[in-house]
């Protein structure tokens, strides 16, 4: 890559000659992300420490560059792109857990930290960090953080933003911000530690995280309940959380998901099943018990499912494999997908799935759900049978339809992926003017250049909005 020699000297100055590159391998490897789309960076740098972040962005103030954050490229929205080119901040080398204060139950780590990794470490504290995305075993915790990643049990511990406390972040200009407290409670000033959280790396750099952790829960119980009828399965997702079953996991796939992954299950399930959801209800021993029979009681009067009980680790660790390999299973149907995942209220998610179904059949397209249906959380995959413009056409159509329905449902685009670049051009769909005023003066404030992550989630106000800095590192 043709760089400002000067410039990549300075960079290298700062992580080590080692630790940044131009080579245009290299940039391949940070050039793509979950959202299967690629653009090339500049330059990229992998540092170590927060002085290393924050005597970067000092650079990309002064020379006015774009810098773009990234965990493991995982999310799905296009967030981590350096669409307009620049310098990739790859967190791969923060990778420490700084501190787990068991008695406190709260831990510190580096935004690099992989997200499963960090749960493991902490088992043997007893200790349980709840958000669980699909992706944990790759993800990072400072990719979550920038998300708001969530997962199966958001609907009984809540997603990202429920267990963090605090922050540190390097701004735009490099100054060095810390947010939050290292207590349960903490009220003085504004709250902008969740203002970070689900930024999309577009406020600041986050370079430190802390936690707050749960007591890793004693006894666990998990279920499959396959259903002959999508509909009911779904009307029967409200009716538990009704009954006074708070389950930690509450998944739903309907029968295009399950067909792909159904080699992956303990048991096949049989031709006639539409629908399955997984259910776990964790706690004391007592407790689970209490609602395992009121769920027992439940689904015996349904006639149009079943529940099994998975006993063995081996049962738990395939239900959790298939649930977990949907998304890339999807591409068993065709090459292409689009993956939304809007958010409806719990009641309506059988006329999100009905809409789907009709709206499939409309435009000719497969169209599969899976996800958390416990928080209403639904995947929705528009699978099209190739990248043909008209294909690709017909996908574009289905995701319109889709988000207009999802909002008349009075529900949100996206409970998890966030805006990135596929949905900036839907924003105003769901946030008023005011609130997107508020928004764009709010990343005005803090990155007043606009340097960090240009081009995300806003769409952009004129066609030079950030066409400007391409090239800047040359
Ligand atoms: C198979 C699969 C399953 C998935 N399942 C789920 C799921 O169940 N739930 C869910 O929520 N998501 C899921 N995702 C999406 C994705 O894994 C999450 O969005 C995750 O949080 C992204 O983490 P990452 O480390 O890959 O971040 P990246 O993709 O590298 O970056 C995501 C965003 O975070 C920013 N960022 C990264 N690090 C920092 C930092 N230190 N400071 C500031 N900004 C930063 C980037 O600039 C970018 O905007 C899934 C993805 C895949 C591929």
């Amino acid at each position: 890559m043709n760089m400002n020699p000067d410039l990549f000297h300075k960079i290298a100055a700062i992580v080590g000659r080692e630790h940044c590159s131009t080579s245009l391998e290299d940039l391949h490897c940070y050039s793509y992300d979950g959202s299967k789309q690629s653009f090339l960076p500049e330059a990229v740098a992998l540092p170590d420490s927060t002085e290393q972040v924050a005597a970067l962005l000092k650079l990309a103030d002064h020379y006015e560059f774009p810098v773009v954050a990234r965990g493991a490229g995982s999310g799905m929205t296009g967030g981590a792109l350096p669409t307009a080119g620049g310098l990739v901040l790859a967190c791969s080398r923060l990778n420490r857990i700084l501190e787990i204060d068991a008695d406190n139950q709260i831990a510190i780590v580096q935004p690099g930290v992989i997200t499963g990794e960090f749960q493991q470490a902490l088992k043997k504290y007893k200790l349980l960090y709840p958000p669980d995305p699909a992706s944990l075993k790759f993800c990072t915790m400072g990719g979550n953080v920038a998300e708001c990643a969530g997962g199966p049990s958001a609907i009984k511990y809540g997603v990202t933003k429920d267990s963090i406390i605090g922050l540190e972040v390097v701004l735009a200009n490099g100054d060095i911000l810390t947010t939050g407290t290292r207590t349960e409670k903490g009220v003085v000033g504004y709250d902008l530690t969740r203002l970070f959280i689900g930024s999309e790396g577009t406020l600041g750099i986050v370079t430190k995280i802390i936690t707050r952790l749960q007591p890793l829960p004693e006894w666990k119980e998990t279920f499959l309940l396959q259903s002959t009828s999508l509909q009911k399965s779904t009307e029967l997702v409200a009716r538990i959380l009704q009954n006074n079953i708070l389950p930690c996991t509450l998944e739903y796939m309907d029968r295009t998901a399950l067909r792909i992954v159904s080699d992956l299950l303990p048991k096949a399930p049989a031709e006639n099943i539409q629908a399955m959801l997984i259910i776990e209800i964790d706690g004391n021993r007592e407790h689970v018990h209490d609602m395992v029979e009121r769920l027992k009681t439940l689904t015996q009067r349904e006639t149009h499912c079943s529940l099994q009980q998975a006993i063995s680790e081996e049962d738990i660790r395939e239900i959790w494999q298939a649930r977990r390999s949907i998304s890339p299973a999807c591409y068993k149907l065709s090459p292409a997908k689009t993956s939304e995942d809007v958010v409806v209220p719990r009641t309506r998610i059988p006329d999100l799935v009905r809409f789907c179904e009709t709206l499939s059949q409309r435009l000719a397209l497969t169209i599969l759900t899976f996800g958390h249906a416990g928080d209403g959380n639904i995947h929705v995959n528009i699978m099209t049978a190739d990248r043909s413009p008209q294909e690709s056409a017909k996908s574009a159509e289905a995701k319109t339809q889709l988000f207009q329905e999802v909002i008349r449902l009075g529900g949100t685009l996206s409970g998890e992926h966030g805006v990135g670049i596929t949905k900036s051009s839907f924003l105003s769909l769901e946030l008023d003017t005011t609130s997107i005023r508020v928004m764009r003066s709010l990343k005005n404030l803090f990155d007043p250049k606009n340097i960090l992550n240009p081009g995300k989630i806003f769409p952009p106000e004129s066609e030079n909005d950030t066409a400007h800095f391409s090239g800047k590192i040359h």
